[in-house]
């Protein structure tokens, strides 16, 4: 018997149904291979279809139901039903802001977003040197948020405890207790290994190796935790609540200490075989430069980095402290701080020319501390992909400011646990 049989005898069955016994005899399906592929019951193919629904709103940003339906192969009639129910529970709504748009032709219709429902959620980002933890609702509204200074790269434990301790800080001003909060979500500055969540790399983050801040967080607060890397959060945070928004192929560049980026490829975060992917302040520029962290010579982190911003404003006599630096542009006006934020734009725009030829984005946004530098370090960074980029390439991407300043990665964070208190729903 061939292969195709079994389906041609299927489609010979008449309209209006058929028992199973009739369809094993017709097609040659053993009944309990068949039954093993009986459809869930309609309450348990419900509960699925909304969690794939509630996913796919999430994660596009903006989705008509027409989009929906071809998304997820459901039924427009199951989609319609669906969409209306987590309507009514306010987990999603209409974007009467957008003017709607649709994959298909005809009238645009309304672009569904998701709202995250009530309740609250926790974010926490770790800087190298600072620790940021916001309670904010599910729909990313920040309720209270707080900053503290610690030197995170290398003492993970002491700024584990201080992120711990203003958790229980803003909830005690907010007058929530830890049982109402639903979900809590931590970005660090290091690449997590993809199947343990554990940082891995020795010689970017000393004082975190081997740990596992997920765990670790968790011990501390009694709610469980998800963790992401800053730059991939950056990119959330930017997708959906900064410039990126509806952008389905970028990079965000988190450039502060560190250069790291994060990758949205096809709408999804790129994060590699082994979760490491984006680690561009490693890119090697020459043979002969300064030492890097990594324990390579001539990183792009070596001659690119907020660090240096503040080494040099040391050196004519500027006040360096995080108050007088940040945001950079006024200190950008500075001719010689100048110069140096444009040549790092240069020097930055030639590496993301190089990713650029690869990946073919179609927007970059320029996040962390070196980001609030304005456009003296985006037009550095046009000028470079412009010069080195492949000529359409170079046309096809656009050079933004993070719109969230300092703040993509925490309201990443608050993202990503907003998502998964919808997902637990
Ligand atoms: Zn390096």
């Amino acid at each position: 018997m061939s292969a195709a049989e079994p389906l041609e005898a299927a489609q010979s069955v008449p309209a209006g149904g058929i028992n199973l016994a009739d369809f094993c005899r017709l097609t040659g399906i053993n009944a309990n291979l068949a039954m093993m592929n009986t459809p869930e019951s309609p309450s348990a193919r419900r509960q699925r279809s909304r969690q794939q629904l509630l996913e796919v709103i999430r994660r596009e940003n903006g989705v008509t139901r027409a989009d929906l339906s071809l998304i997820t192969g459901l039924s427009r009639s199951a989609v319609a039903e669906a969409v209306q129910d987590l309507m009514n529970e306010r987990l999603i709504a209409e974007d009467v802001l957008s003017g709607g748009r649709g994959v298909g032709r005809g009238r645009p219709s309304a672009l569904l977003v998701a709202t995250g429902g009530d309740g609250h959620v926790v974010g926490i980002d770790f800087d190298h040197e600072r620790v940021t933890v916001a309670v904010a609702q599910v729909d990313g509204q920040i309720r209270a948020e707080e900053h503290a200074a610690v030197n995170v790269d290398s003492e993970a434990a002491a700024a584990l405890d201080v992120a711990a301790g203003m958790v229980h800080r803003l909830l005690g001003q907010t007058g929530l207790s830890l049982g109402e909060i639903r979900a809590v979500a931590a970005g660090v500055p290091a690449p997590l290994d993809i199947k343990t969540s554990r940082i891995h790399q020795a010689s970017v983050l000393s004082g975190w190796v081997g740990l596992d801040p997920a765990r670790e967080l968790a011990d501390r607060l009694g709610r469980p935790v998800v963790i992401g890397n800053d730059a991939d959060l950056g990119a959330a945070g930017e997708l959906r609540f900064g410039v990126a928004k509806g952008a389905r192929d970028f990079i965000y560049v988190k450039a502060s200490e560190g250069i790291g980026a994060g990758l949205v490829l096809g709408g999804s975060v790129y994060r590699g075989a082994a979760g490491a992917a984006g680690e561009i302040g490693h890119t090697r520029l020459g043979e002969q430069g300064a030492w890097c962290r990594c324990g390579n010579r001539g990183c792009l982190e070596t001659v690119v980095s907020s660090t240096l911003v503040r080494q040099l404003m040391r050196e004519i006599g500027l006040p360096a402290g995080r108050d007088e630096i940040f945001p950079l542009a006024e200190v950008a006006l500075h001719p010689v701080i100048g110069r140096f934020i444009a040549e790092a734009g240069r020097t930055l725009g030639r590496v993301l020319a190089d990713l650029s030829n690869c990946l073919n984005p179609g927007l970059i946004v320029l996040g962390g501390e070196l980001g609030t530098a304005g456009e003296a370090l985006a037009d550095g960074v046009r000028e470079s992909i412009n010069r080195y980029a492949q000529p359409a390439i170079a046309t096809a991407v656009e050079v933004k400011l993070a719109a969230l300043g300092l703040r993509s990665e925490l309201l990443g964070a608050i993202g990503l646990a907003g998502q998964h208190a919808l997902l637990e729903i």
